[in-house]
């Protein structure tokens, strides 16, 4: 036993000696992601909020080590950086919000205990009185023979809906279990605006959200940010509902709120048009901002080839100070999240900027704001490659990568659509690394992390992150480690940086995302999504558009 420890071993460091050696790259350093852990998490950094001192200081941090390498800025005007133009939006207290039947009494709802809503017009008024209608899961998908609207004008309407997607194990249809883009809430609103809705109600079900209602009250109770509005239709009530309230509302209008669950299974469900009306008056204070992706590049050598570019990203915002809680326990550090995807980000650009020859597609690095207000940054990167000097052809990206030792294991949710994958699991495999599987596909995670705003337009892109099982230990000890943080640091003032992480497997995961790079960089054809993926026709549409050719 112990012998094929070993044997495994000699091989994950051959690997390494192989990869570099070919490419006449210096080594990956440990010592050097834990530098820029330690000072990215510090208090100086107060928790890199957005739009707080602390996330301007390590948007500069982050530029002045990508210059120090040598790498060349991709920004706007020579710099490098991407301004990202957002609007920060806060529903007031006099906000009201009432269900009004053509016949009988009104019904009026609390703010944060029945519903909770946010006016993504960016606009300090709205009024709204419009009839309310039940459009199921509110999913307009073809390449599932599914269309909840059959042809209804949602225009100057109010959708109701539930999250999620129809139930079903099949793996042909929504992927069985696993969920797809359809099922999110930013879906929801995303369509339902697209179709000309005024206001959106998701209708809360525990069980099919897979967070409780307090989740829902404290993530949209405060300011919610946004991208400037860039033409891209909007709601101005984007809500969502507590179960309760929804049963009491398609009671006004004599159904049942379980029999149009069941109904919303069917492939023959039409809308419903309720005789109620949503009456709301929304108050907003509107406050405009400016954020900042930082973003360096290395030229590709083939002329041919250097207007295509391997891209790498991480997020560098985290939750800031929170001035209103006492000092000592009010500044959000975000070491694991994502000090270390930020570490490991430079580490890369380091690396890259010392590889020589520079292989025949560029290199661009992108550090991105705004991640945990909703993936605005990577959305706006997104959104305006057309701006950069080359075309992502391929992203991957490093988000909360914990510095516990080092992973025998690898995850890549997402690589297994793209004809990239091939690729991915030969390299994996001279790393001597397993791929571990999505454990719960149900929960969604591929549309929770920035690869997601490069997916959907198009670009083949996945996160690189460290599995369970690691050096020394077994899966459990993971896994366990994985609940600990969950329970006590994730997302917490707790997350900070300590002597004792340790910054192999961060090494280790750039090192392999360089090993990727390397292959993406130099082969002949361009990474796709696989036919019949979603992406599929966003990224036809990308090329078409001549980008990526
Ligand atoms: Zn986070």
């Amino acid at each position: 036993m112990r012998k094929v420890v070993t044997v495994c071993l000699s091989i994950l460091f051959v690997a390494g000696i192989v990869v570099a050696g070919k490419s006449h790259a210096p080594k990956f350093d440990p010592e050097k992601i834990r530098v820029h852990v330690k000072y990215l998490a510090s208090d100086e950094l107060e928790g890199r909020g957005m739009n707080q001192k602390g996330g301007d200081m390590a948007a500069d941090y982050i530029a002045t080590q990508f210059k120090s390498y040598g790498l060349k800025p991709a920004g706007e005007n020579g710099s490098y950086f991407q301004t990202v133009p957002m609007v920060g939006v806060k529903t007031l207290a006099a906000t009201t919000f009432t269900f009004v039947p053509a016949s009988g009494t009104p019904l009026e709802l609390k703010a944060l205990d029945d519903y909770v809503t946010t006016n993504e017009r960016q606009t300090e008024t709205a009024v709204i009185d419009a009839p309310i209608v039940f459009v199921g899961y509110g999913i307009s998908a073809p390449e599932y023979q599914w269309d909840d609207y059959k042809g209804y004008d949602l225009k100057g309407k109010v959708a109701l809906l539930f999250v999620n997607e129809p139930v079903s194990d099949d793996p042909k249809f929504f992927k069985g279990k696993a969920l797809t883009y359809y099922g999110r809430w930013t879906y929801k609103f995303e369509e339902t605006a697209r179709r000309g809705a005024f206001a959106t109600l998701i209708i809360h079900q525990e069980d099919l959200a897979s967070y409780p209602w307090t989740v829902v009250r404290n993530s949209w109770g405060g300011e919610k940010s946004f991208l400037k509005l860039d033409g891209t239709p909007k709601l101005e009530a984007a809500s969502w509902i507590q179960q309760d309230v929804a049963r009491k509302l398609v009671a006004m209008g004599g159904l049942d709120l379980d029999k149009l669950f069941q109904e919303a299974q069917s492939r023959d469900f039409k809308p419903i048009q309720l005789p109620v009306n949503l009456k709301a008056h929304i108050d907003s204070a509107i406050h405009p901002f400016t954020s900042r992706n930082v973003l360096a590049m290395v030229q590709g050598s083939d002329p041919a080839k250097k207007g295509q570019a391997i891209l790498y990203t991480a997020h560098y915002d985290h939750f800031g100070i929170d001035k209103s809680k006492p000092a000592g326990a009010n500044i959000y550090h975000g070491a694991a999240d994502n000090a270390t995807g930020c570490g490991i980000l430079l580490e890369l650009g380091r690396v890259w900027a010392d590889t020589k020859p520079a292989p025949p597609r560029s290199i661009l690095f992108a550090a991105v704001t705004a991640e945990e207000q909703g993936l605005l940054g990577s959305e706006y990167l997104g959104k305006h490659t057309a701006q950069l000097p080359t075309q992502p052809i391929l992203d991957l990206n490093y988000d909360d990568l914990p510095p516990i030792g080092i992973p025998e294991e690898v995850e890549v949710t997402g690589a297994e659509r793209t004809t990239f994958y091939p690729t991915v699991e030969e390299t994996a495999k001279e790393f001597n690394l397993t791929i571990r599987p999505d454990s719960r596909p149900e929960a969604g995670h591929y549309y929770r992390s920035d690869h997601f705003s490069l997916g959907r337009v198009g670009i083949p892109a996945f996160s690189v992150s460290e599995g369970m099982k690691y050096k020394d230990h077994d899966a459990a000890w993971g896994q366990a480690e994985a609940k600990d943080y969950v329970e006590h640091r994730y997302h917490q003032p707790t997350d900070v940086y300590e002597p004792s992480m340790d910054f192999h497997g961060d090494a280790l995961m750039a090192e392999f995302g360089y090993a990727l790079g390397q292959k993406a960089a130099s082969a002949s054809a361009v990474p796709m999504w696989l036919s019949g993926d979603e992406f599929e026709a966003a990224q036809k549409q990308r090329q078409m558009s001549g980008a990526n050719k």
